[in-house]
């Protein structure tokens, strides 16, 4: 490989580390994206001088051409809360291209070293695995899957699919060669294992199962690019991998589920076993009055969840808080790390409306400031502040780290009625004596608190 490609790869791969780095900020996400396009840009273009490539310039501009166009105008079109259901879409392509790689590379029939022969296998397995379970995810979330797939049983038939398939890789790698027939029915079985361990999941655990999906497809492109001996592609890779590893912790982490009970629980299907009765009434505020309550107030904190998201009502929360700012009142914003339906949701709601990232706060930063406010207003957020939580061991979401948000002087929750969650359990805040109900959609309810504080 000359070393003009060489360095091309290095700088792509530097461009793609770079891109990253600045996309653990909401600061500096949208250049870390711009960074890390301009190394993929580059592996691109640097592919069209590669001395392996010999023909096809027509196709593979096409397909740059059909590909990037595709994704441009959906990229332009997709709304926020749709946003989950196109990285799986995207993800799984990606999945589906280093599964390609492998199957062209096995079919050739050329002499693999032990090593590479073995690591194709392993990325041909793991591609399409990610590849159909993401179109599962895909059909799921766009709502085209709308039945839940179960049956007794279908954990053991999974793995007997699953042995199988590693057994077949096995025999592809010690034979050292890919029979076409042990080939395709390795394919096959890979497709119907992604599909098959996908298909039970409830529908809204899909976030997570698209985040271990990710990081599935990271590891077979960095595996894919070592049988190429592809460096950006390793790199690009490995990074992917790691990230998507790390994200699905986090996820994991702050709903406090292991991956196990997100793969295997079907959590949120339990009609709300097991958390008791629920004390006290449910009492309904009107904007008037909780107008006042925030005007008058020293220091609001403001708990966004996915209610806001299906609302888009973060403008009007915007300019409810510099109203709020106006007059002198302290307003802080409290965001929960899986609030809305994938990690940075309420982040990226709040940065698109402009509001400064100075009274934005994690759960750890804020959670102790709650006794101090003298109002919570929760828009559109049900699990993130359910006191059972914390409180009681028989509920689902026992153990999850919840904002406090039960512990400020009043709660205003703003949701359109008696709508669940997406755990799809009962919220003892609502009943709580320190606490109002503004029923109506977010957007309409945060346009009559700006009015009922302009009117003061
Ligand atoms: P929830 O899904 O718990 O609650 C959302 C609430 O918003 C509902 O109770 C609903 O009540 C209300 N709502 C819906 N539409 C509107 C509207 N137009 N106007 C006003 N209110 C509305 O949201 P949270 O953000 O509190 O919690 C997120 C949940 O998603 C957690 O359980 C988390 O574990 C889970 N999750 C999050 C992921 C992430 O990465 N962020 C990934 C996977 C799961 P009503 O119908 O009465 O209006």
């Amino acid at each position: 490989m000359s070393w003009f490609i060489q360095a091309a790869y290095f700088t792509a791969a530097v461009l793609f580390i770079f891109g990253l780095k600045q996309m653990s900020s909401p600061v500096t996400a949208r250049r870390g994206i711009i960074w890390a396009g301009a190394g993929m840009v580059l592996a691109t273009l640097v592919t069209f001088v590669h001395p392996q490539v010999h023909a096809n310039y027509l196709l593979m501009i096409l397909a740059i051409g059909i590909g990037g166009g595709l994704a441009w105008w959906s990229g332009k079109r997709v709304a926020m809360t749709d946003m989950p259901q196109m990285i799986a879409l995207y993800n799984g392509m990606g999945g589906g291209a280093a599964a390609a790689i492998a199957a062209v590379e096995l079919v050739k029939g050329e002499e693999m070293e032990f090593v590479v022969l073995a690591l194709a296998v392993l990325g041909a397995l793991i591609g399409t695995v990610a590849f159909s379970g993401s179109a599962i995810a895909f059909g799921k979330l766009q709502g085209l899957i709308r039945k839940a797939f179960r049956y007794s049983g279908q954990q053991k038939v999974n793995l007997v699919l699953f042995s199988v398939t590693v057994l077949l890789g096995l025999i592809m790698v010690i034979s050292g060669q890919a029979n076409p027939v042990i080939l395709t029915i390795f394919f096959i079985l890979a497709l119907v294992i992604g599909v098959l361990m996908t298909l039970p999941i409830g529908g809204a655990d899909m976030p997570v199962v698209i985040s271990l999906y990710n990081a599935l497809t990271g590891l077979a492109v960095g595996f894919e690019g070592f049988v190429l001996q592809n460096p950006a592609m390793m790199i690009a890779g490995i990074v992917v991998g790691s990230a998507g590893t790390l994200l699905t912790q986090l996820m994991a982490k702050a709903m406090n589920r292991p991956i196990s009970n997100v793969l295997f629980s079907n959590f949120g299907e339990s009609g709300g076993e097991g958390q008791g009765e629920v004390q006290g009434a449910l009492k309904p505020i009107e904007a008037s009055d909780a107008g006042v309550m925030m005007a008058f107030a020293d220091k609001v904190i403001i708990v966004p969840g996915y209610g806001m998201a299906v609302a888009q009502a973060q403008h009007k929360i915007w300019e409810l808080t510099q109203l709020l700012q106006d007059r002198g009142v302290t307003v802080k914003f409290a965001i929960h790390p899986v609030a809305g339906r994938m990690p940075g949701h309420m982040n990226v709601l709040l940065a698109e409306a402009g509001v400064p990232y100075d009274i934005i706060y994690d759960l750890d930063e804020i959670n102790s400031e709650f006794p101090t406010a003298d109002v919570a207003l929760v828009i559109g957020a049900n699990d993130v502040v359910n006191p059972d939580a914390r409180n009681n061991p028989d509920s689902p979401i026992y153990g999850m780290p919840i904002l406090n948000v039960d512990q400020a002087k009043n709660v205003i929750v703003i949701k359109r009625g008696k709508g669940a969650g997406f755990s799809g359990i009962e919220n003892p805040l609502f009943y709580a004596d320190n606490t109002r109900m503004l029923y109506g959609d977010g957007q309409e309810m945060a346009s009559a608190l700006i009015s009922a504080i302009k009117e003061l």
